[in-house]
């Protein structure tokens, strides 16, 4: 009978400190993909055992970021730590009578001071392994006088650790550098490592996939997984994200909260896609990818060693292409709430027309609105703006009344761009006179600006009435 291959499960394990930084989206997103090509599942695990680090809400805003991106996971509940002490002490208890792990009753101004010394020393700076071997009946007496304490776990002192990581090949960690770790804090919460390790392997994550920065917690978590005769997931280390001057991506908030991004007017669709490409390439040419194609394309032997750079041209590029994929109407939609931000009243079927004048050059949806702006209220602007190269003041008045003189012949049931552009460039035509000559002057009158969509698409756009109206006033400002 042919064996069945063990089942693929990947999982995405986030502290929720209030926003999604864009290296955990990138986590989030190669673990989905990776689950979802080889027909495994990708689940959700919230790691909160950091009481000091809790943010109220931040838990729901990370499922819903997630849930906006449809990264979907399939463990339904999620699993969540905080929930799970219980089980935590039960295991860490397990080691200590196991006696891999031990207590620790070192107070913090005796580990600060032999830290201090040793820093001097130039030695090592971890634990220094006062309690690792207490006697029984000194560890009695430390309990029963209520002498708080942390477990740590029991190092092996020579040898070394090493696994595959699918990213880097053969790692190997000596195992003297390996501080005695804590696993139980003296608060009965575990740390990191013990939670994480009890938790993948209760899952039965096949596959744990996160960023470069665990990679000297992985030997820790392999020696955990011995002392519990566990098997131990394989590993996959992902590069770093680099500043484009390849020093380590900036960790301010505002540069890399996913939130941020999304409020700055970049499409869901153009930041996956572009954090896709960090540290992973098709081999091929292609550079657009919706979620399936990602899925298709994906695999991890293709992800690079070394860093990558978080190149913020390229995202305005690839949220272009995404934006200029939108209808008229998807992308009125999603510029509405940043008319809205800006007092700018708009309807939906004026709107559409407005953001189409701009849909081929806009690169984020922020820049709607200063690039739109001139459609909602007629613009103040210097009168030379009106003036074309080698034309004064008074021709270009005189040209401006002509073009007013021929739109008023237009109808209100005729106006459209291309009736007018038809309509008016016959009309030059038949002057034998320069194009610039008019439309330079009829585009900043109406726009306001040296460089806007052209005149007969304004026009358009804003209607018989209004045209003419700032015509008018331009020929006024002339005088
Ligand atoms: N909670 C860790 C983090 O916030 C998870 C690391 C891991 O994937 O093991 O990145």
């Amino acid at each position: 009978m042919p064996v069945k291959p063990p089942k693929i499960i990947a999982r995405f394990a986030p502290s929720p400190t209030g926003f999604l930084h864009v290296g955990s989206l990138r986590t989030a997103l190669y673990n989905y993909i990776f689950a979802k090509k080889n027909n495994g599942l990708f689940y959700l695990r919230v790691e909160d055992t950091d009481q000091s680090r809790k943010v109220e809400g931040a838990k729901e805003n990370l499922l819903k970021i997630l849930a906006f991106f449809n990264l979907n996971w399939d463990n339904k509940p999620i699993m969540i730590q905080s929930e799970r002490l219980d089980l935590y002490k039960k295991y860490a208890q397990q080691l200590i009578d196991e006696n891999k792990a031990y207590y620790c009753f070192c107070s913090e101004e005796r580990l600060g001071e032999s830290k201090a010394i040793r820093q001097r020393q130039k030695l090592p700076t971890g634990y220094d392994g006062q309690c690792r071997n207490l006697s029984a009946e000194e560890i009695k007496n430390n309990l029963g006088a209520g002498r708080s304490y942390v477990i740590r776990f029991k190092m092996p002192k020579t040898g070394l650790t090493e696994f595959i990581d699918l990213i880097r090949g053969q790692v190997s960690f000596d195992n003297k550098i390996l501080d005695d770790q804590i696993i139980l804090k003296s608060n009965g919460w575990p740390t990191y490592h013990l939670a994480s390790v009890i938790d993948d392997h209760e899952m039965e994550i096949s596959h744990v996939i996160r960023g470069e920065d665990w990679l000297p917690s992985t030997p820790k978590h392999i020696l955990l997984y011995q002392a519990f005769g566990w098997e131990p997931p394989i590993f996959a280390h992902l590069p770093l994200l680099l500043n484009p001057d390849h020093s380590k991506l900036s960790k301010r908030q505002g540069d890399v909260a996913v939130e941020d991004f999304l409020k700055n007017g970049y499409l869901p669709e153009a930041l996956l896609n572009f954090i896709l490409l960090l540290g992973w390439n098709p081999g091929t040419n292609q550079e657009i990818f919706d979620l399936q194609s990602m899925i298709e394309a994906f695999s991890l032997e293709k992800i690079n060693k070394a860093g990558a750079v978080f190149d913020l041209n390229k995202l305005d590029w690839l949220n272009g292409e995404y934006i200029r994929k939108k209808s008229a109407e998807e992308l009125a939609k999603l510029c509405q709430p940043y008319y809205a931000e800006a007092g700018l009243k708009t309807d939906l079927k004026n709107l559409k027309a407005i953001v189409a004048t701009e849909q081929s050059r806009i690169k984020k949806l922020s820049e709607i609105v200063s690039a739109t702006e001139f459609f909602f209220k007629a613009p103040d602007y210097d009168p030379q703006l009106l003036i074309w190269k080698k034309l004064n003041a008074k021709e270009t008045a005189k040209n401006l009344a002509a073009l007013a003189e021929e739109l008023e012949k237009i109808k209100e049931k005729e106006w459209t761009e291309k009736f007018i552009e038809a309509e008016i460039k016959k009309f030059i035509e038949g002057n034998k006179q320069g194009m610039g000559d008019y439309l330079w002057p009829m585009r900043a009158a109406l726009s306001g600006r040296k460089a806007s969509p052209g005149p007969f698409e304004i026009a358009g756009v804003l209607g018989r009435e209004e045209t003419l109206k700032r015509l008018e006033k331009a020929i006024e400002i002339l005088k």
